[in-house]
């Protein structure tokens, strides 16, 4: 669930609400030559193309006073990372894409997981958020500075060679290629013949739990995944059912496809379908202005409020997660890097800071 996006929501509500007044505080007579509506201010846009500071110290004003921090003991923000190295910046939710040619990276904030050009790295400080910014220590900057400059020394051997000598390999592979989607077996007209056609060979369901999950309609094209926590300590598929259904009037119930139980109100560990797997229809759990992720995206939620202590999900909620997203991705050919958390959508903390990203993604490949 989302508590920042609540924030930001209500946040919103008040603003529109003071317009609202405003508007209306016209008197009756008025209210038809009312001055058409200006738009609504917008804030604006995170610039993009902030230059890295030249100067050698800065100044952080904190309530009371400013302080200067010299340039070399001050943290560097995956921004200007990326404006040192030429990359496009984009933060949507708490991980930053850098792009620039075919490179790209992701940081989560709060773990120690950094994931470059598709391979996953260790570092010793996490990545912090302050506001819209992933805030790097100094030890992770010059991490970073050394693995994107090797890779892109690497990139430019890698051209070279190749337009030279095509036959010579270079030693790091640009990104691992996209996985081949899944092929839909091409209906040829039965031919007009005597011989029996040979019975096309039946697909094998699956044995165990994923069994129970192949849809029993026309399946939807599934993109990613997306993984919450409910935010609460008890809890199932009918509860959270319940909630969407009559609490906030969506007519096709739960917005997850898949709830995984703590124990509370559902097995620990047990995999819950929703009426929006069975039925495949989109899902209702992280909106963004596309709507991408509710429209292609499979949202799995795991009982429990992985943002509080060191609360995290329970060894048989990770075994049934890391089963149920190696299924979703051999069957829909989801990559590792469309695995998701809500934060890495919408601005949010879901599924927690706690969440053992590094566990699923070593898990889940
Ligand atoms: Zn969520």
């Amino acid at each position: 669930m989302n508590s920042r996006a609540g924030r930001t929501l209500s946040l919103a509500l008040v603003f529109s609400a003071g317009a609202a007044l405003f508007l209306g505080s016209a008197s009756p007579a008025q209210a038809g030559d009312r001055p058409a509506r200006a738009p609504l201010a917008r804030p604006a846009p995170p610039n993009l193309l902030l230059p890295v500071s030249t100067t050698p110290t800065t100044s952080v004003r904190t309530a009371h006073t400013r302080i200067a921090i010299p340039e070399a003991q001050r943290p560097m923000t995956a921004l200007q990372i990326a404006a040192r190295h030429g990359l496009k910046y984009h933060d949507a939710g708490t991980y930053v894409l850098l792009e620039g040619g075919t490179l790209r990276v992701r940081i989560y904030p709060g773990t120690s997981t950094v994931v470059i050009a598709g391979r996953e790295y260790t570092v010793k400080d996490p990545a912090l958020r302050s506001e819209r910014t992933i805030v790097l220590s100094k030890r992770v900057t010059g991490f970073l500075n050394h693995k994107i400059g090797s890779f892109r020394a690497d990139e430019r051997v890698h051209k070279t060679v190749h337009r030279g000598r095509p036959r010579a390999r270079p030693r790091f592979k640009p990104l691992p290629p996209l996985p081949p989607k899944p092929k839909r077996a091409k209906r040829t007209p039965a031919p007009a013949r005597t011989i029996p056609a040979k019975p096309a060979p039946k697909k094998i369901a699956p044995i165990g739990p994923e069994r129970q999950w192949i849809p029993p309609t026309r399946e939807r094209k599934w993109k990613w995944i997306v993984i919450h926590h409910s935010d609460d300590q008890r809890g199932n598929m009918a509860k959270y059912d319940d909630y969407h259904r009559n609490d906030k009037g969506w007519e096709h119930g739960c917005g997850y496809h898949f709830v995984i139980g703590n124990g509370s109100l559902s097995g620990n560990g047990e995999v819950e379908m929703g009426p929006r797997w069975t039925k495949q229809l989109h899902g209702a759990h992280a909106k963004t202005p596309d709507n991408r992720f509710n429209d292609h995206g499979v949202g799995i939620c795991l009982v429990g409020d992985f943002n509080v202590g060191s609360a995290k999900p329970s060894s048989a909620q990770m075994s049934a997660l890391v089963r149920l997203v190696r299924w979703l991705r051999d069957r829909y050919g989801i990559n590792l890097s469309d695995v998701h958390g809500h934060c890495d959508c919408c601005s949010t903390e879901c599924p927690g800071k706690n969440f053992p990203w590094a566990e699923l993604k070593r898990r889940a490949r």
